[in-house]
């Protein structure tokens, strides 16, 4: 009998340890720790401090909604395209980054929160640029540049495919391309209209946004397919946050001060 109820127990045990793998998070104390992927070259969402750590908007909704939730977040700084398979391969729990939301190919690899955030991808270029004044005055001589794994680079990539532009220059690190852009190294950026709009307010004088948005996407916060318990948690706490005004000064804090 007794051999009975320690055999079960050990059974337990197990299963419960067991159920514990399959993420990255941690605890301490009591306190589920989750670890966040993000690209920090997209301000304001993602961004770094003058002592590196990762800040922005997205750090500080995702510990709002861990706050209201009961989960602590440990931030990781990935290359945006290394994102998705970290968050598959188990390294992180969460994916934080302005991602669209939007995109099947990706709803197909990660289940993603209730939308945050309405964005569009806009053409950059320089501040005394005159030639181009929208998307279709790109033509076969000029090189575009995007952030890899993005919206803005499936878009350049689509130009250089049709032919509209000569090379797709795709790179890790929306502060290089804007560099490149900045240098006259290419012609243009396509990117998201708020964070090419911080970098703007970074460095006036400099770049410009011309044309029409090329689309319409919703951030969302991403985690591994099927991890249906830390989605609704996030959703919760995201929708607790709206309700009581944090999210509205959060995203205030980032866009206006
Ligand atoms: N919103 C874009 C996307 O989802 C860009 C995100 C980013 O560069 N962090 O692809």
């Amino acid at each position: 009998m007794k051999k009975t109820v320690i055999a079960l127990l050990l059974a337990m045990v197990l299963v419960l340890s067991l159920g514990a793998c399959g993420g990255e998070e941690s605890t301490e104390g009591d306190t589920v720790v989750y670890k966040v992927g993000t690209e920090p070259t997209f301000p304001p969402f993602d961004t770094t401090d003058e002592d590196q750590n990762i800040v922005g908007l997205d750090m500080d909704l995702i510990t709002a909604i861990g706050e209201d939730q009961g989960f602590e977040v440990q931030f990781e700084n990935l290359s945006f395209d290394g994102l998705i398979p970290a968050l598959q391969a188990g390294n992180i729990d969460i994916v934080a980054a302005g991602m669209n939301k939007d995109d099947p190919e990706r709803q197909e690899q990660v289940d993603f929160s209730d939308a945050y955030y309405e964005s569009k991808l806009m053409v950059a270029v320089t501040e005394d640029n005159t030639d181009i004044q929208s998307v279709d005055d790109l033509t076969p001589d000029m090189k575009v540049a995007a952030q890899t794994g993005t919206t803005g680079a499936s878009k350049v990539q689509e130009l250089a495919d049709q032919g509209k532009i000569g090379e797709a220059v795709i790179l890790d690190g929306l502060d290089t391309c804007m560099m490149q852009l900045i240098n006259g190294d290419v012609a243009a950026v396509i990117n998201d209209k708020p964070v090419t709009e911080a970098y703007m307010k970074k460095q006036p004088d400099k770049i410009k946004m011309v044309g029409d948005p090329l689309n319409a996407e919703n951030y969302g916060f991403a985690v591994a397919k099927g991890n249906e318990e830390l989605l609704e948690k996030i959703n919760a706490g995201l929708a607790n946050i709206k309700e009581d005004g944090t999210f509205d000064e959060l995203v205030d804090k980032w866009f206006n001060q």
